[in-house]
């Protein structure tokens, strides 16, 4: 098929800019961790079965607020394509020149942007996180797997969130992010403590450039093609689970107790 076509050109280069790393797997035990104002139990890793997480879902699903949950109560690093992207962007750099011009219209960045961005943030972590964004093509989606495979750090589950579109519509609209950190704010049901200032650092919350409702549809339309192949492409494999429900409070249970099954939950206190 071309895309694999495309890839393996991509991956043939001399000197490739992929360096596996073998990072040793220490078993991490339960640890108390303090975020924002509360304290909350924060399971890192059990019994030595890394979490290597992908979220799927379409814009505005809530694919941000979920990652920061899985993120403080299993202690794992987010990659999340959409922040990086708006950090390159608010520092100016050549990526985020080519990103502002693709994200305004709701196109997306190039695969081989993406890919390179991506497979670099992967090489500074160990072996556990979550991915929120990447990959959204299959282009992307068989150079990471095919990087993974490499380090044998392959992906063990996909979270697929299937939220109604009426909903998502409104979220957007109320919508507000700290870029610096990635968290998102929501008007009607996570408001800010001061109107426009991020509760932790105190600095300014941004609108992001995509989430009005022009751009909303042309970014729905094109999640809707290329999740209905990404889905495919993952199916096979057995590590999909989609979770249905209106709200992210609805959602997130069913994620925390699929984790727990699944990574384990011995040293939850
Ligand atoms: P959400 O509303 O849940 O944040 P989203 O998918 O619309 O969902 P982001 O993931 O933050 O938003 O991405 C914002 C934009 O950044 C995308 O519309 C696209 O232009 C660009 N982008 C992010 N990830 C990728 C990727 N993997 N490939 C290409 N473009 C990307
Ligand atoms: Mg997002």
């Amino acid at each position: 098929m071309h895309f694999i076509k495309n890839y393996r050109i991509l991956t043939k280069q001399p000197g490739g800019w992929f360096k596996p790393i073998h990072v040793p797997f220490t078993r991490m035990s339960l640890s108390r961790s303090f975020h924002g104002s509360n304290f909350v139990n924060s399971l890192s890793v059990k019994d030595g079965l890394p979490m290597r997480l992908l979220l799927l879902g379409s814009p505005g699903s809530g694919k941000g607020t979920q990652s920061s949950r899985i993120q403080k109560k299993f202690n794992i690093p987010v990659i999340s394509s959409g922040d990086i992207l708006r950090q390159n962007i608010a520092r100016g750099t050549k990526i985020g020149e080519i990103a502002a011009k693709e994200i305004e219209r709701g196109a997306y960045v190039p695969d081989d942007i993406m890919i390179e961005l991506i497979t670099k943030e992967l090489q500074n972590k160990q072996q556990n996180w979550l991915l929120d964004g990447f990959p959204r093509t299959i282009n992307q989606a068989v150079a990471l797997d095919d990087r993974l495979a490499m380090t044998d750090r392959s992906l063990n589950l996909i979270i697929n969130l299937s939220v109604p579109e009426e909903v998502i519509l409104q979220r957007i609209m109320d919508r507000w992010v700290h870029v610096p950190s990635g968290r998102v704010y929501n008007l009607s049901y996570n408001p800010p403590k001061i109107n426009g200032i991020d509760d932790i650092t105190g600095e300014q919350l941004t609108k992001r450039s995509d989430d009005n409702p022009e751009t909303f549809k042309i970014r729905l339309q094109k999640h809707k093609a290329l999740t209905e192949l990404l889905l495919e492409y993952y199916a096979k494999r057995n590590i999909l689970v989609t979770f249905c429900g209106r709200t992210s409070d609805e959602i997130y249970p069913q994620i925390e107790r699929e984790l727990l099954k699944r990574f384990g939950s011995g040293n939850l206190g």
